[in-house]
C-alpha cells in the first residue's frame, strides 16, 4: 500500500507544487485571472531526438520548461537523470518562478531536463547529448540571453555550460552578449567566481541567518546559532557538499552524510572534505574512518539531529517516513525534497521547514550575478578594487596621523583591501538570503492563519508576482 501510493506520487510533483499554491493563494488580494495565469505552466517544450552511441543509434527523450514570462529571461537549471518526466520539469520550472521572485532576481521561471543517466555515458557521448539538445533549443527560440537561461542542475555541471554556450555561440556568432545564454560556467569561459558553491553558501547564509533570532529558536527549542549543531546531509553533489562544508567550518558536527548507493554516521562528526575525497576514489561512503554505516541511504534521514539537510532529490521525506523524522528543522537544499502530506505530519510535530523556494535559491541569485557579468563584459570589482583600495589606505592613514595610534599592518592590510569578484559575490549573496528571509519570517509570524514558512514564502512570491503585472498596465 505505501509503495503504491509513493509511486503514485511519482508523477504529481506539479501538483504538489499547485497546492502549495492554492494554499499561499488565499493570502494574496489579486484577480483570479491572474493567479491562474501564474500558477500553469506558459511553455512546454517536450523533443526527442537521435544520438549516436557506438554503433547504435538511441532516441533521447528531453524538455524544457517555461513557466512564467512575468519577466525575462525565464531562468532554470537543466537536469540529467533517468527520472526526468514531463511532470517534473513542470514542477521544477514552477518552482523557479517563485524562488527567483524572493530573492528578488528579475526572471521567470524554467526548468529543463534530458532523461538519461549520466554515470552510464561517456564524456563523449554527454557532449554530443548537450550540443543536439542545446540545439533543439534554439531551433525552437527557447535558449538565448534574453529569452531562457539555463544552468546547472541535479547531473549537470560547468562542463556541460560550457558545451551549451560555445554550442549557442556557433549558431549566433555575431550576438555579443551570447555568453550570457547559460550561467554556471566556468571562470575561464565566462563563469563567475563563487557561482559552484552558491547554492550551498546560501543554505548556510539562510539557516545561520534563521538562528539568529532567539525568540525563534526558543519556540523551536533550539540554541542559536550554528555552533555545535548536529546536522545530517542527504547528497554529497554540488549544494549538499558545499552546505556540509560551510556548516563544518562554522562549528557544527556533520553527524550524518547519505549519497544515493550509501550512507554514514558518527557522533564525532565527519569532515564533509575528507569524505568527499573518499567517495570519488571507492564509489561508496562505506568504510569511510571513523563512521559506520547505516543499512539504507534513506535511513540517514530519520537519525536524531538538530537540523537535517535533503540536498538531494524530490520526495524524500514522505507520507511513509515522516512521522520518523527526529530533527528539530529541515532546511531543503533539494527542490520538493518534502510533500505536502509530509510536510502536514511535521508541522504538527513541531519540526520547523525553511522551504526550498528561499534556501537553495543561492544558487540562481549568484547566476543572475554571472548573466549580468556577461552582459556588461567585465569582471565585478575590476573597476573599483584598486580605487577602492587607495581610499582605505587614505582614510586610515589620516586616522592614524589623527589619532596618533599606529595599527599593525596586518590589521591595515584587512582594512584597505578593496573587493574583488569573489568578495563582492559572495556579500551579495549574504545580503539577498539575509532579506529575502526576514521578508518571509515578517508573513510567517505575522499573518493570520499562515502556519508554515513554505506557505509564507509562496505568499511572498505571489504578492511581488502579482505586483509586476499590475506594473505592465493589465490592470488599473
Ligand atoms: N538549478 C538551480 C536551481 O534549481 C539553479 C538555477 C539557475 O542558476 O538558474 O535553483
Amino acid at each position: 500500500m505505501a509503495k503504491k501510493l509513493k509511486e503514485q506520487r511519482e508523477n504529481n510533483f506539479f501538483d504538489d507544487v499547485v497546492k502549495y499554491f492554492d494554499k499561499a493563494a488565499k493570502f494574496v488580494n489579486a484577480d483570479k485571472g491572474i493567479l491562474e495565469q501564474i500558477k500553469y505552466c506558459n511553455s512546454v517544450y517536450r523533443v526527442k531526438f537521435p544520438v549516436r552511441v557506438g554503433d547504435k543509434v538511441e532516441v533521447i527523450e528531453a524538455y524544457r520548461v517555461e513557466h512564467s514570462h512575468h519577466k525575462t529571461p525565464t531562468k532554470g537549471g537543466i537536469r540529467y537523470s533517468e527520472h526526468v518526466n514531463q511532470d517534473e520539469v513542470m514542477a521544477l520550472a514552477a518552482l523557479m518562478t517563485y524562488k527567483c521572485a524572493i530573492v528578488d532576481v528579475p526572471f521567470g521561471g524554467a526548468k529543463g531536463g534530458i532523461k538519461i543517466n549520466p554515470r552510464s555515458y561517456t564524456p563523449e557521448v554527454l557532449e554530443r547529448v548537450t550540443r543536439r539538445y542545446t540545439t533543439e533549443l534554439v531551433k525552437k527560440n527557447f535558449i538565448g540571453p534574453g529569452i531562457d537561461v539555463p544552468a546547472p542542475d541535479y547531473g549537470t555541471g560547468e562542463r556541460e555550460m560550457a558545451w551549451i554556450a560555445d554550442t549557442f555561440q556557433t549558431f549566433y556568432p555575431l550576438e555579443t552578449d551570447a555568453l550570457g545564454c547559460v550561467t554556471g560556467k566556468p571562470i575561464g569561459q565566462g563563469g563567475i567566481r563563487g557561482r559552484r558553491e552558491a547554492t550551498g553558501l546560501g543554505i548556510f547564509y539562510g539557516v545561520r541567518h534563521a538562528l539568529t533570532y532567539k525568540e525563534d529558536c526558543k519556540k523551536w527549542g533550539m540554541e542559536p546559532g550554528i555552533e555545535g549543531k548536529r546536522i545530517v546531509v542527504q547528497g554529497l553533489g554540488n549544494v549538499g557538499f558545499h552546505a556540509a562544508k560551510f556548516f563544518f567550518e562554522a562549528g557544527a558536527i556533520i553527524v550524518g552524510i547519505a549519497e544515493y548507493n550509501s550512507a554514514v554516521y558518527s557522533e564525532n562528526g565527519i569532515n564533509p572534505v575528507e569524505l568527499q575525497k573518499w567517495f570519488r576514489e571507492k564509489g561508496t561512503l562505506d568504510g569511510f574512518k571513523g563512521t559506520k554505516s547505516f543499512k539504507t541511504p534513506a535511513e540517514a534521514l530519520e537519525y536524531s539531529c538538530d537540523i537535517l539537510v535533503p540536498a538531494a532529490l524530490e520526495n524524500q521525506i514522505h507520507i511513509d517516513n515522516a512521522k520518523n523524522i527526529r530533527a528539530k528543522l529541515i532546511a531543503e537544499g533539494a527542490n520538493g525534497p518534502v510533500t505536502p502530506e509530509a510536510e502536514a505530519i511535521l508541522t504538527k510535530k513541531g519540526v520547523i521547514i525553511i522551504p526550498d523556494i528561499y534556501l537553495n535559491a543561492g544558487g540562481v541569485t549568484v547566476s543572475y550575478f554571472e548573466w549580468l557579468k556577461n552582459l556588461s563584459h567585465v569582471r565585478f570589482g575590476r573597476m573599483e578594487k584598486r580605487f577602492q583600495g587607495a581610499v582605505n589606505t587614505r582614510i586610515v592613514n589620516n586616522i592614524e596621523r589623527a589619532t596618533g595610534k599606529k595599527i599593525t599592518d596586518a590589521e591595515k592590510q584587512a582594512i584597505i583591501e578593496g573587493p574583488d569578484e569573489i568578495a563582492l559575490v559572495y556579500s551579495g549573496l549574504e545580503e539577498t538570503m539575509i532579506n529575502a528571509y526576514d521578508v518571509i519570517r515578517e508573513a510567517y509570524w505575522n499573518t493570520k492563519g499562515i502556519e508554515d514558512m513554505r506557505t509564507a514564502a509562496f505568499v511572498v512570491a505571489l504578492r511581488k508576482i502579482v505586483e509586476s503585472y499590475s506594473l505592465l498596465g493589465i490592470f488599473p
